[in-house]
């Protein structure tokens, strides 16, 4: 029995037996290493970055939470949708009061005693929700939980449809926006917010308001992180920040770019 296919995926897999094999058929699944690349990458930055610490500590714990989520619904023999996702809702409640900033954890007693069919609902919500109206204040605890759900979804389609190739500014595979561009070289791609998939950015644009004049499209140095910069559109205030992992190999810049919020927030609120 094969529980899923081994996509062709641009990030690096592997592939191990279960322990299912016993059995006598191969079973095999794919093991994504994203999720220990993040993790890794955010305790390197922790590590080299006390201001990041203390969101970095909760970010590992989030990862390895989807991480977890995304390994059951990889190997789950029913079909997953998302309102099943409600079942981690007190693991994931859990973990935020165990290791999240106050602000977060203030929002999640808030969701405490949602029920399983308030939890389905906000999660089918979320999922169908694509570029409509302002986020929902509890979009962070939706998304987090459909993250893996859709990572799963986008790998599987990479394996049908291949390599993806566009100048658009939305997701192909979920249409969400970009939260990071990577650059290498002359390669930018942007990095899907909810799925991961990564597509390419041939020229820079807002992908908010896809302003492409580049006298309306500022580029500025993130504090002492040469590897980073901030692009913001003027036309629309949209910001979002390019990790270049030509010259830092080792970044992630999903993790690069979360690691570097606290630094924004000194910037913007300089310690007298
Ligand atoms: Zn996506
Ligand atoms: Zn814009």
């Amino acid at each position: 029995m094969i529980l899923a296919q081994v996509p062709r995926n641009p990030l690096r897999g592997r592939v191990i037996q279960t322990p299912q094999t016993r059995g006598g058929g191969l079973t095999i699944f794919y093991v994504n290493p994203m999720w220990e690349e993040r993790i890794k990458r955010a305790t390197a930055l922790g590590l080299a970055w006390p201001f990041a610490a203390r969101t970095l500590r909760f970010y590992r714990a989030l990862t390895s939470f989807q991480r977890d989520v995304h390994h059951h619904i990889v190997t789950a023999s029913a079909k997953i949708d998302p309102a099943m996702l409600a079942a981690f809702v007190p693991g994931f409640i859990a973990m935020v009061e165990a290791t999240a900033p106050h602000e977060i954890d203030v929002l999640a007693q808030r969701l405490k005693d949602k029920q399983d069919d308030e939890w389905e609902e906000l999660l089918r919500t979320e999922w169908h929700r694509v570029g409509q109206g302002a986020d929902s204040p509890f979009a962070f605890f939706t998304r987090s939980l459909l993250q893996p759900y859709a990572k799963h979804l986008a790998d599987l389609w990479h394996s049908e449809v291949g390599v993806l190739d566009g100048a658009e500014t939305a997701c192909p595979f979920c249409g969400r926006p970009p939260q990071v561009i990577s650059v290498c070289g002359e390669k930018r791609e942007f990095i899907c917010s909810l799925c991961s998939t990564a597509w390419a950015a041939h020229r820079p644009q807002c992908p908010r308001c896809r302003e492409i004049r580049p006298d309306r499209l500022a580029h500025d140095a993130v504090a002492d992180i040469p590897w980073m910069r901030l692009e913001s559109c003027e036309s629309c205030g949209h910001r979002i920040k390019a990790v270049d992992v030509g010259l830092a190999p080792d970044a992630v810049p999903l993790v690069d770019d979360i690691a570097a919020i606290p630094l924004e927030k000194l910037a913007r609120h300089p310690r007298k």
